[in-house]
């Protein structure tokens, strides 16, 4: 089902945007050679406990997870792309690691993700979180009224295929509400002028990840985390996008 929300209704979803925001900000300073994943998922933990916010992760429980989260933050390292359970790890010089993250603040969500590379980077590490995050930026200037959902996929996708990213649509944009995964989907590549037409209120994450080698995916033992198949690395970028009669307005903008 499509949820559409009042104006009044995305004015309480930014406190979560606002927190969530905040919370990547905190972890991305705190990721360093060194640092355990756990840690970081610690720190992710202190604040939700502090803020009086909800973690939207660590009861999740979907078909395709093998038992509940049971943690607050998916770290994804390396060849890890989406989904990555905090397991005891320190991150080394030139990982890459995702962090995604989502809460719910006075019962609304709010979902994103960044990718960063902790000490020395390699230029193909930093041009792929570059293109990943110009990926977002282009899908959401497609979130206008009058367009329609495949006008963002197709935003997303053109911006992967001109780097040269074959492109993985098995997990994509949600809609987010008082609930971390709803209706519409949002690939990551698709054709323009196709799909939902936009309109105001609509609220969902835009998330586009890619991969350096192959486009497939497979599920590491741990039963969450997703690895590329050919164990090139990964990038995500993600945040939750209200369409507006004034455009796209970004509720997990980081300061
Ligand atoms: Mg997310």
């Amino acid at each position: 089902m499509i949820e559409l929300k009042t104006p009044a209704e995305i004015e309480q979803m930014r406190a979560a945007g606002t927190f969530v925001a905040d919370v990547l900000t905190e972890l991305k300073a705190a990721a360093a050679v060194g640092v355990n994943l756990l840690t970081l998922d610690s720190i992710a933990h202190g604040l939700i406990r502090r803020s009086g916010a909800e973690s939207c992760y660590i009861d999740y429980h979907p078909s395709f997870g093998a038992m509940p989260f049971g943690k607050v933050l998916c770290t994804s390292v390396n060849d890890a792309a989406l989904h990555g359970l905090p397991h005891d790890y320190r991150l080394a010089d030139g990982d890459v690691i995702s962090l995604d993250f989502a809460a719910s603040v006075d019962g609304w969500v709010a979902d994103s993700a960044l990718t960063v590379v902790v000490g020395t980077a390699r230029d193909e590490d930093l041009r792929m979180i570059e293109t990943t995050e110009n990926a977002l930026a282009a899908g959401i200037a497609a979130a206008t009224i009058g367009n329609r959902i495949g006008d963002i996929s197709a935003a997303i996708g053109a911006v992967g295929h001109a780097a040269g990213f074959s492109i993985n649509t098995d997990f994509g944009g949600h809609g987010v509400g008082r609930t971390m995964h709803g209706d519409p989907h949002i690939a990551n590549d698709g054709r323009p002028g196709r799909g939902l037409p936009l309109r105001a209120g609509l609220v969902f994450a835009i998330e586009p990840w890619f991969m350096l080698g192959t486009d497939r995916i497979f599920t590491d033992p741990d039963g969450w985390t997703l690895r590329s198949l050919d164990g090139s690395r990964a990038a995500h970028a993600e945040h939750t996008v209200a369409v507006t009669e004034d455009g796209p307005v970004i509720l997990t903008a980081r300061g």
